[in-house]
């Protein structure tokens, strides 16, 4: 009798066990599945949200100006006048452009709008770079080439 009564809670307690053990592996499955996706949100996020970002333009491979364009009140326009020629850039909250060249391709003005860590306008005649960078993080120009 008491033997029977063991076993029977023996029994009880494995099969108890088993729904435990059960439901311990689906709550696994999802955290490993939410664990997968943070890599990938860790990503999209330091590639768009960069909370801090700056503008960095080259002339002749030396750095001219660093701009903290997001907290700009309003927008301003940065004019370069140097040997290789002209150009204005101009510099909102939002985004970044060259408005103004006399370069002889041209293709900085039609290199449209960038605002986001990576993105860059290259005027190649007169040697004038200029980029969006992220604080704090060296690497990300090296990865996102336009
Ligand atoms: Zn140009």
């Amino acid at each position: 009798m008491i033997m029977r009564f063991l076993w029977y809670n023996h029994y009880k307690m494995r099969s108890m066990d088993v729904m435990v053990l059960k439901r311990l592996d689906i709550l696994l499955i999802i955290c490993f599945m939410v664990l997968s996706f943070i890599p990938q949100l860790v990503f999209t996020m330091n590639n768009n949200n960069y909370s801090d970002k700056y503008v960095e333009i080259k002339v002749n491979g030396k750095v001219y100006k660093n701009i903290d364009f997001q907290k700009l009140e309003e927008s301003m326009i940065v004019e370069i006048n140097n040997k290789n020629g002209h150009n204005e850039i101009l510099i909102s909250k939002d985004c970044i452009k060259m408005i103004s060249a006399n370069c002889r391709d041209g293709i900085c003005l039609k290199e449209g709008e960038i605002s986001k860590v990576g993105e860059r306008i290259v005027c190649l005649p007169h040697n004038v770079i200029v980029s969006i960078k992220g604080k704090n993080n060296e690497f990300d120009e090296d990865i996102i080439v336009r």
